[in-house]
């Protein structure tokens, strides 16, 4: 084992040459998913918290150090993951957690409880228990759904995070019609659409229970998805969320997309359904990001992370003008120059964090095609 420090956690991991081989997993690239994490829960103040899915025990302890929660639940299926637990909680809390068999309790300034359970287990038998339910997964969050929207109560938030780009992006689209039920496609679009599906994944999972969505915040970085998703209590919350799933088409002659809010699809070659309403909740980012971030790990990253997230067109899609150029045979101009044209002509631009050669505007197609051509 060596001892790691990351945000105000310090953690044993194991020692391994490559991270999926250790025996607990532990991945320092994710430090920065944590981070922006520990600022949502702190903005939205979520008292009892549940890391579904602990290893190491990383995520829950900082939460449990970093923010305001005050009951933190940290459960893992793997036996060893449960015994790392156990250790980094006596480091953080300097205090032996009262183990038996498979559960530990802490009880100090805040409740800690570690178990060794199937997550979908233990989220059914702790029902509506949780403000805010944390799946991390090896790959796509989907077997776990159901038990996590039991397990949260209602108003209460689900964080999810998606490793698996590649059948939401794509790359397998079988995979991605057994685990999502919907169509993903591939190209410049990929990251934001692959988003977008898991999050209607979720928005039809949940109205069954007559649950609606609206998203506090969700994002792509370095290969996975992450959405932060509060419950709304009504079978009125949950028609107003199907009111946001619908369905994209796209030209790949061109690159122009369409999107439609609708149940079916109207026409042929649609890529979804999937979720076409908002992507952040503009209060809750601006928050995060007027939080203080000195204790964080990846403190510069974050602050760059979220000031595109907060001045990004919260639109559907982009134009990605590398993708733009080539599929009209014209030269690559500056974005900043296509935003200055298209503004004059009265139209929004942002940067978007989905890709740093890619414009979001509400100009039509055609306006950002005759931007690139004027600048020619
Ligand atoms: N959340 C951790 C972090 O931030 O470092 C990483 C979690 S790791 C990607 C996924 C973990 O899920 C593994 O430790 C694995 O043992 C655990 N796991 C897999 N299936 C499980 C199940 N059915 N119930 C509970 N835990 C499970």
């Amino acid at each position: 084992l060596t001892k790691i420090k990351e945000g105000k956690a310090e953690i044993l991991v194991p020692k391994a040459e490559r991270i999926y081989d250790a025996p607990v997993f532990y991945n320092p690239a994710m430090a920065l998913n944590r981070d922006l994490s520990v600022l949502l829960l702190k903005v939205t103040k979520a008292k009892r918290v549940l890391d579904a899915l602990s290893a190491t025990g990383i995520r829950g302890i900082r939460y449990a150090l970093e923010t305001e929660a005050e009951e933190i639940w940290l459960n893992d299926i793997s036996p060893e993951a449960f015994k790392l637990i156990i250790e980094n909680l006596k480091l953080n809390f300097n205090e032996n957690p009262e183990v038996d068999g498979k559960s530990a309790v802490l009880k100090g300034e805040k409740l800690l409880v570690a178990t060794n359970k199937d997550a979908n287990l233990l989220m059914n038998e702790k029902f509506r228990y949780f403000d805010f339910v944390d799946l991390d997964p090896f790959g796509s969050p989907m077997e776990f759904l159901d038990s996590s929207l039991r397990s949260v109560k209602r108003n209460g938030i689900l964080a999810l995070t998606a490793t698996d780009t590649a059948p939401l992006c794509g790359t397998y689209p079988k995979a991605c019609m057994r685990k999502y039920i919907a169509m993903p496609i591939r190209g410049e679009l990929c990251h934001e659409s692959g988003l977008r599906v898991l999050i209607g994944t979720a928005v039809r999972y949940a109205a069954k229970y007559d649950l609606g969505i609206e998203v506090l915040f969700a994002y792509y970085k370095d290969h996975y998805f992450r959405a932060f998703l509060r419950l709304k209590d009504g079978a009125k919350e949950g028609d107003r969320a199907l009111r946001n799933l619908g369905y994209l088409y796209f030209d790949s002659k061109t690159g122009k997309f369409e999107v439609e809010k609708e149940f079916l699809p109207s026409r042929a070659n649609a890529f979804g359904p999937m979720w076409l309403g908002p992507l952040k909740n503009q209060e809750i980012v601006e928050k995060m990001n007027k939080e203080d971030k000195a204790e964080l790990a990846e403190k510069k990253k974050v602050a760059k992370f979220l000031d595109v997230v907060v001045n990004e067109l919260d639109v559907p899609f982009f134009y990605d003008i590398h993708a733009l150029a080539r599929r009209n045979s014209l030269e690559v101009r500056r974005l900043s120059d296509i935003a200055a044209l298209l503004q004059e002509n009265g139209y929004h631009v942002s940067r978007t964090h989905f890709s740093p050669t890619a414009i979001k505007t509400d100009a039509p197609f055609e306006e950002v095609l005759k931007a690139l051509k004027a600048l020619q």
